[in-house]
């Protein structure tokens, strides 16, 4: 078996140690005989696993006790649609900053629903920095502000939390959920695809304020009614249970890591090593403004774009695979989630120095 540094920016690289756990219970979990995929989500023993995966994942991220855990589906496309159908309870005026292609999309979504504001956008400079908090257009009577905290296909990451006041904060953590501690206190929602930080795709995590919950939109489906879900423990329907036991796998290896403080040293590390390659070097670029750089999502581009096929190929050859740009922005991207050794890492850098050396 050759397992080859995976860069893809999701469904993305996964803890080793959890997948070799996963495939040691596949077809016995715990003496049951069965697999978790077979279990019935009102059993005894999958209620055992869904309950210890949301108290790993509250010790990680010490979710304050006013704010419920839900594992649901529809990914964070779906949270698009139903964070203004949940949350504008009677107002119509919501507000988004836009910082790249998924702010977008979550824009446009909530324009089905909802007045939105764009109270800040940096689409001018093609999304390389984040708009200073003093420019931003916020308006008080609004009923969220919602943000990007890392735009995965731009690799842009704020490295502060807007201040709203009374306006309940809502972010899309997708791509950097769990790479280092947080203050949830400060949010009113948070919602995660899972298939970066969190397990397979096919969960998503959602993190919600209890104050923020009951009163929605009439015609809200209940699967993605926070209230109907959270009274159910996020199983008003089957719930996407491997996944979520997944979850908990991943959730229990970052505890044994030592946290999410351990976590975010380790995600510095791998960073600050890749953002130097490219910045000691006249042949690879990153366009992004230094204070908004990204952990998780490091897209480069080579100084001769011909080359980008010759460098993708040797690159496979070499064991370090999906290194292709979003097709939007071009070039590289490498994306170096949780799960990304930091061996992968230093090898794609060495790969890098040579690839220059050799075609420069
Ligand atoms: N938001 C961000 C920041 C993302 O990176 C992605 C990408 O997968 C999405 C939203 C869309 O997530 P999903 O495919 O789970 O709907």
């Amino acid at each position: 078996m050759t397992r080859v540094y995976n860069f893809s920016a999701g469904p993305a690289v996964l803890p080793e140690p959890v997948l070799e756990r996963a495939r040691a219970e596949m077809l016995d979990w715990n003496g049951t005989g069965m697999s978790v995929m077979e279990m019935s989500h009102r059993g005894k023993a999958f209620v055992s696993i869904a309950a210890q995966a949301e108290q790993d994942v509250r010790d990680l991220l010490k979710v304050p006790d006013n704010y419920k855990v839900l594992f649901l589906q529809g990914g964070a496309s779906g949270q698009f649609a139903a964070v203004p159908m949940n949350l504008l309870r009677g107002k119509k005026q919501v507000d988004y900053v836009n910082t790249g292609s998924w702010s977008k999309k979550a824009i446009s979504e909530a324009k089905k629903y909802a007045d939105v504001s764009v109270v800040a956008t940096s689409e001018g400079d093609n999304f390389t920095h984040i708009p200073a908090f003093e420019t931003w257009q916020c308006n008080p009577e609004a009923a969220y502000l919602h943000y990007t905290p890392n735009e995965t296909i731009g690799g842009v990451e704020f490295h502060w939390v807007p201040e709203t006041g009374d306006v309940p904060l809502v972010a899309d953590m997708s791509s950097n959920i769990l790479s280092r501690p947080i203050d949830v206190s400060k949010y009113g929602v948070i919602y995660a695809g899972a298939q970066k930080n969190i397990g397979p795709a096919g969960l998503t995590l959602v993190i919600v304020r209890d104050d923020l919950m009951g009163d929605p939109m009439p015609g809200l489906p209940s699967i993605l009614d926070y209230k109907i879900q959270a009274d159910a423990d996020s199983m008003s329907n089957t719930p996407p249970t491997y996944g979520w036991y997944l979850a908990g796998l991943v959730f229990q290896w970052l505890k044994e890591l030592g946290g999410l403080e351990a976590m975010e040293q380790i995600n510095r590390r791998k960073a600050e090593k890749l953002y130097t390659a490219i910045d000691n070097s006249a042949f690879y670029h990153n366009p992004v403004e230094v204070s908004a750089r990204s952990l998780m999502n490091v897209p480069f581009t080579l100084a001769d774009a011909e080359l980008d096929g010759l460098f993708l190929k040797e690159a496979e050859q070499a064991g370090l695979t999906t290194l292709k740009g979003h097709r939007s922005v071009g070039g590289m991207r490498a994306s170096i989630y949780n799960a990304m050794p930091e061996a992968g890492v230093d090898a794609l850098v060495e790969f890098m120095v040579d690839f220059e050396q050799r075609k420069a």
